[in-house]
């Protein structure tokens, strides 16, 4: 955990993703006022975070459990004159109960994180702390074709066996008892630019300071190994915005 955190120290965001993608999503959402509660799931750096508050009137909660992030989103907060705006709970997904009322949420949303507890899971235990008429709006790594080339699919299989492609997460959107509204694949480039490019600087600065150090190279190229993957294949998998709103219809 600790190599983790020393390659991804101080990078923009903690997945793929930009401003561009968070706001075209957030176009999709209606019915969103100053009273409106927004639970941001996962928060990691707070780049999304700051960006739904600038671009709504309600209030934004961001969720995540550590308190390096937190910190970050504060300051980001502030910088932004959003420290009114946005609060941070130091949290698990997994125990929105412990925080959260029923039919509290207005608009949980979640980008790059839905992963970590998985997409149906997630769904079926988040829908009851949104409000009827509510939305959820998660981007989650998708399967954009079928026919896998072996490599790709032996990495994935060990990344992330649980990665679905777009027609099954529909019918699980569905079974859930969300209305599907719509979704978009995130450009290349949002991978690249607050993401792998970031990380590839890190990775090359670690390589240098620890060159001796075995176990830091089998991490760091376990890491160039990802970035890799995408670079050959970004054809074949993306990450997927699917906005989602829990109907009025409660039976
Ligand atoms: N949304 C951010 C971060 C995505 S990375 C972005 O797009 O940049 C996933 C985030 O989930 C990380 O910040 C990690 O700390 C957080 N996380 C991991 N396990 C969690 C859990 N059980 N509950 C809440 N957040 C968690």
């Amino acid at each position: 955990m600790d190599k983790f955190f020393e390659i991804h120290k101080d990078i923009p965001r903690e997945g793929p993703g930009d401003n561009f993608s968070t706001n075209k999503a957030l176009k999709m959402v209606r019915g969103l006022s100053e009273k409106s509660k927004i639970l941001d799931i996962g928060s990691g750096p707070g780049m999304q975070t700051v960006e739904l508050a600038k671009n709504t009137s309600g209030s934004i909660i961001a969720l995540d459990i550590f308190d390096h992030f937190l910190e970050s989103v504060n300051l980001k907060a502030k910088e932004n004159n959003l420290e009114n705006r946005i609060r941070t709970v130091k949290g698990s997904m997994i125990e929105l109960g412990k925080h959260f009322e029923e039919e509290e949420i207005d608009l949980i949303w979640s980008e790059g994180a839905i992963y970590i507890m998985g997409f149906e899971t997630a769904l079926k235990d988040w829908k009851k702390y949104i409000k009827p008429g509510g939305f959820l709006v998660v981007s989650e790594i998708t399967w954009l074709k079928n026919d896998l080339p072996k490599e790709l699919e032996e990495f994935w299989n060990l990344e992330y066996p649980d990665m679905k492609n777009f027609e099954d997460n529909l019918i699980t959107i569905k079974k859930e008892g969300y209305n599907f509204i719509d979704s978009f694949t995130i450009p290349d480039k949002s991978w690249w630019e607050n993401y792998y490019t970031p990380i590839q600087k890190r990775i090359q600065f670690l390589e240098k300071e620890h060159k001796d150090d075995r176990e830091w190279q089998e991490v760091l190229s376990s890491n160039k190994k990802e970035i890799e993957m995408y670079r050959k294949y970004s054809d074949y998998y993306g990450y997927v915005f699917y906005i989602m709103k829990k109907s009025y219809n409660l039976l």
